[in-house]
């Protein structure tokens, strides 16, 4: 190497170490940057869809069980007005602070994009750790922040659309509904102010486990392309693939039930409290019920325990899905992770730093944008569901139930054939679950097709996953601006 090269090298590697301490807002933008350099859209432009637009810090009292008073620090930040309403989760964590509010916004107006949703991308948040709250409290907060959120136009079925994240469920976001409905009583449509609801409250079958499966219909989709899998030494399909997951959440725990439908064998477990490591697969149904009963998956009964639940990001396997928190896999680590496949189901997982360390190892990495998108696709059900005032599958079950059993009489009266009833069975008229479930694997399927394209049409050594998804997201927002005329 002569000098000009080594000056180049370890300046590049300065550049890298100083991202491994950028803000998360900075690194999303940092991706966007490198993206936007395979387009040709004027810098105007280019600064107007990467600027967060909107972004609100406030805070509440609320009266804690035993009587004190404590100061609640919210935020929701609402990253991009192309589209509206803008969507996105609320958290609650300890963590949350208004970059990485800012950041996930940001994340959400790239994912829904990708994913062609009619949406700007938004995040909001509460700091705090659910674990040291009663249920009560919980909900005066939640209650309190969504009071906020309407007092401040951060909340409405056509302004923004909030929905489940870290830490939150579908018994806030019914709070969140409640709020809203309270304060709007005579909104027709009220009860699209929020998604991930429960199914009574006017939620959507299989928004759910939608995440996760969502992850995993994006991970089939990915194994079955024979020359990609042969780059990372696997063959195609799930079929008997190794996966690590770190987190057992609203995301993970859907995901490993899906990867283990799909005849993959989950072996390691990281949660907050410890890992569990089984080689010959764990039955996640079983480490569901234990967790339920026990408050955790420490010693569950067959499984290697690690304290330290970051060892197993460590283990030997085909594919780690992160679906926890932001930098997870970090310089530190990378070094030592042997996955062939890093599935970003969380938000934000990998550093700047380990995502060069996992690509030089030649490691390919399917990137949070895309992969973890499930979740506001079916959000997206949800929301034409609410506002349509009519289930899907309704209308047409019986219809199409009728002329299936039309047809099977048909070819038995033609053939002599008679068709038993697991076949009679087996063809039944789609219902809610049916479609929701083919929509959400469509747009997996067509969104990773898309970023898979734009790889080849750059060179797949020049452009990874995570810059041709935002090359594309990037490509549709420009679009979404032109058609507005803001921009020629
Ligand atoms: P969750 O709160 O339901 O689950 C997170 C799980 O991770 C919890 O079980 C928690 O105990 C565990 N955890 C926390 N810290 C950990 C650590 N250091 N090591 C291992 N486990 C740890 O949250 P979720 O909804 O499943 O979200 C997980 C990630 O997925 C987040 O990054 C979120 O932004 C992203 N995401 C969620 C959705 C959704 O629909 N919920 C959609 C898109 C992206």
């Amino acid at each position: 190497m002569n000098c000009a090269t080594t000056n180049a090298v370890k300046f590049s590697e300065r550049l890298i170490e100083m991202a491994e301490n950028l803000s998360f807002f900075q690194k999303v933008n940092d991706n966007f940057d490198k993206a936007a350099q395979f387009t040709e859209y004027p810098q105007g432009l280019l600064d107007q869809i990467k600027i967060c637009n909107n972004s609100c810090h406030f805070t509440f009292p609320i009266k804690r069980d035993d009587g004190t008073i404590q100061t609640i620090h919210g935020w929701r930040a609402e990253h991009s007005h192309h589209k509206l309403p803008t969507k996105g989760g609320i958290r609650y964590s300890t963590l949350v602070n208004e970059d990485e509010i800012m950041a996930l916004a940001a994340l959400m107006t790239y994912k829904c994009a990708l994913v062609d949703l009619p949406f700007g991308g938004a995040k909001g948040g509460i700091q705090l750790d659910r674990n040291k709250y009663s249920e009560s409290e919980l909900e005066r907060i939640t209650r309190r922040y969504t009071y906020e959120l309407i007092q401040k136009n951060y909340i409405g079925p056509g302004v923004d659309v909030p929905a489940p994240d870290f830490g939150t469920s579908e018994n806030e976001m019914a709070w969140i509904l409640d709020t809203y409905l309270t304060m709007s009583p005579d909104k027709l449509d009220a009860i699209a102010c929020v998604t991930g609801k429960p199914i009574d409250q006017n939620g959507i079958h299989g928004r759910k486990e939608a995440t996760g499966r969502g992850v995993v219909f994006g991970l089939e989709e990915v194994c079955s392309h024979e020359d990609d899998m042969k780059q990372v030494g696997l063959d195609t399909g799930l079929r008997g693939k190794t996966v690590v997951l770190q987190g057992f959440g609203k995301v993970g725990y859907p995901a490993a039930k899906c990867l283990t439908d799909a005849e993959a064998i989950v072996i390691g477990i990281a949660e907050a409290d410890g890992a569990i490591y089984n080689p010959k697969g764990l039955d996640i149904e079983k480490v569901s019920t234990f967790r339920a009963e026990t408050g955790s998956i420490r010693d569950f009964p067959g499984a290697t325990f690690f304290e330290n639940p970051n060892k197993s990001l460590e283990l030997e396997c085909d594919i780690l899905i992160p679906a926890a928190l932001e930098n997870q896999l970090t310089a530190e680590n990378a070094p030592r992770i042997k996955a062939h496949i890093i599935a970003e189901a969380a938000n934000g997982p990998t550093t700047t730093k380990a995502d060069e360390i996992l690509q030089k190892r030649g490691a390919l990495i399917i990137p949070d944008t895309y992969l973890n998108a499930g979740g506001v696709t079916v959000s997206y059900f949800e929301w034409l569901r609410n506002l349509s005032h009519v289930g899907f599958g309704r209308l047409a079950r019986r219809f199409e139930e009728s002329t299936y059993n039309a047809m099977f009489r048909a070819v038995e009266k033609a053939t002599g054939y008679q068709f038993s009833d697991d076949e009679r069975q087996a063809v039944h008229g789609a219902d809610e679950t049916d479609l929701v479930n083919s929509g959400l694997q469509d747009t997996m399927i067509k969104a990773y097709q898309e970023i898979r394209e734009i790889r080849l049409k750059h060179g797949k050594d020049i452009v990874d996953s995570r810059t041709a998804a935002f090359i594309n997201a990037i490509h549709k927002i420009a679009q979404s601006y032109m058609q507005l005329g803001i921009f020629p």
